[in-house]
């Protein structure tokens, strides 16, 4: 049998993340009522003119620079005709030669290895309507028309034939999210279709130069069906191929329920799209003071972020990797680092990124909140910690302040002073609940003599109790032990 190697190719739709459509100053909100965001451009009335959102072409421009690419000034438009119901106009609007951005490049790492993927191009070009076939489980034997999604703007990114497993397709869109999310420039959440995927496949045997005939499937909108899809398709090819049959460029679809692709056309049957000029908008050419400033604007990218972050803070791999899995995450972890001086950061680091990754995240997850609208903000959480650190409170005091701080957005220095929570540190104090323990534990004090030293566990939580959880735990134990050990001795004697 012949050993085969996998090719994929991908077009990767993502929705701009601007205010407004592309063409038309109409919200591109998600979730609104169905037709709420359109006007007589978004709807195709005709003699509409359209007019060029900036912000859309700033966010592809950014996104360009970030993936390396070269950044062409001119931009002109066509008209790219089809005809289907959700879009009324016939066609669409679309950049034409050259795009945007030209031969980019995003660096990904699979199974420990790294490799260059290199993007073709990535060009600007307007979102269309949604049909509707079903409300909720009822299937309806007529259409419905959602046009709040035409005219939102869309960037198109493509690759070249160059990634040669599932596991490469993955890794590149996850990293490419990452780097889009950092960016805001688009939200690239597959749930709500804002980032779709049209992916090429094809094989060819091991050692062979020209690539094989390419299958598209189209429309793929999650991350698992993506994978499914290429692994069911290279299986198809191969099936094919070995039969001694061959295989045609074509366009394919992926039925879920099933796990099949099904072929939808063939090359010959592949649309003529007409392009022509589009009329209604003047090509122009992107001052070099407009690329100039976007290039002054691209954040620290995650992976130098996740860099920094081990190499400033000495944090391990695994927290700098959550704490900079998203912009904001790793904003919140900044921002409440800096509260503190310079010389504190590095003891604050390794506390701050396990509050962060639990309780916080847990509390946030369980209320759909964002980070960025903590009711802890980054400056009481930095406060609580130092708290702890300069044995104000103890851990566990901590996590019911936390609890307080997060109901009521308080600072933890007003709720640790109301409630009376701080720390007793008091030494006399520490002793009389020490032997006034070991007098009322006379069980766990044998034990402890005939050498179970787990023994005192029971002790020190019986002085807890007394203390409401206050006493400092460094001091009990010391204590505590010199207590038990003088036993210990006068009974040796
Ligand atoms: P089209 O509009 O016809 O789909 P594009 O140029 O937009 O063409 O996209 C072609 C995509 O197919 C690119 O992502 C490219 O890398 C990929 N591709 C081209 N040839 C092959 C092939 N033989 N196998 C896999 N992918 C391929
Ligand atoms: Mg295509
Ligand atoms: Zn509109």
């Amino acid at each position: 049998m012949t050993n085969y190697e996998t090719v994929v190719g991908l077009e990767v739709h993502m929705q701009i993340n601007t205010k407004s459509k592309v063409f038309c100053e109409c919200s591109t909100q998600f979730g609104a009522e169905p037709n709420a965001n359109t006007c007589v451009i978004c709807t195709s009335q005709p003699g509409a003119i359209p007019i060029l959102n900036k912000k859309a072409v700033e966010a592809i421009v950014k996104t360009g620079i970030a993936l390396d690419f070269n950044i062409n000034k001119q931009c002109t438009f066509a008209r790219k005709q089809y005809f289907y119901p959700d879009i009324p106009k016939n066609y669409q609007i679309t950049q034409s030669e050259p795009p945007l951005c030209s031969d980019g490049k995003l660096t990904i790492s699979v199974g420990g290895k790294e490799k260059v993927v290199n993007i073709t191009r990535i060009h600007l070009e307007e979102d269309a309507g949604k049909l509707v076939h079903e409300i909720g489980s009822r299937k309806l034997d007529y259409s419905l028309l959602d046009l709040n999604r035409a005219s939102v703007g869309l960037m198109e990114l493509v690759t070249e034939p160059e990634l040669s497993s599932p596991e490469e397709v993955l890794g590149f869109l996850t990293e490419l999210k990452d780097i889009v999310e950092y960016l805001d420039t688009s939200k690239c959440s597959m749930e709500e279709g804002k980032m779709r995927c049209d992916v090429n496949v094809s094989i060819r045997p091991v050692g062979q130069k020209e690539l094989g005939a390419r299958v598209e499937i189209k429309n793929m909108n999650s991350i698992s069906s993506i994978r499914d899809a290429i692994t069911y398709e290279v299986e198809r090819q191969k099936e094919v191929l070995e039969s001694n049959g061959k295989l045609v460029q074509e366009t394919r679809l992926w039925e879920a329920e099933e796990g099949v692709t099904k072929s939808m056309r063939s090359k010959e049957e592949a649309l003529d799209y007409r392009y022509f000029p589009e009329p209604d908008l003047v090509p122009f050419d992107l001052p070099d003071s407009f690329i100039e400033e976007l290039r002054k604007q691209i954040p620290e990218l995650p992976k130098a972020r996740k860099a920094r972050f081990i190499k400033d803070y000495g944090l391990s791999e695994y927290d700098a990797d959550y704490l900079t899995s998203t912009r904001l995450v790793a904003d919140y972890y900044e921002g409440a680092l800096n509260y503190s001086k310079d010389k504190d950061k590095k003891v604050l680091a390794k506390p701050l990124s396990n509050w962060i990754s639990t309780e916080l995240s847990a509390k946030l997850n369980a209320a759909k909140v964002c980070i960025s609208e903590s009711p802890v903000s980054s400056q009481n959480l930095t406060k609580l910690i130092s708290l702890v650190l300069n044995g104000t409170i103890s851990g566990k005091i901590a996590k019911t302040v936390f609890e307080e701080m997060y109901v009521k957005s308080s600072d933890p220095e007003t709720i640790v002073k109301e409630k009376g929570l701080s720390q007793i540190s008091d030494e006399s104090a520490i002793t009389k609940m020490c032997e006034e323990s070991i007098a009322e534990s006379p069980k766990a004090v044998a034990e402890f003599r005939s050498g179970k030293e787990r023994a005192v566990a029971a002790i020190i939580g019986l002085i807890m109790k007394k203390s409401k959880g206050q006493a400092n735990p460094q001091i009990v134990n010391r204590i505590l032990l010199e207590k038990l050990k003088s036993i210990k001795k006068s009974c040796q004697r």
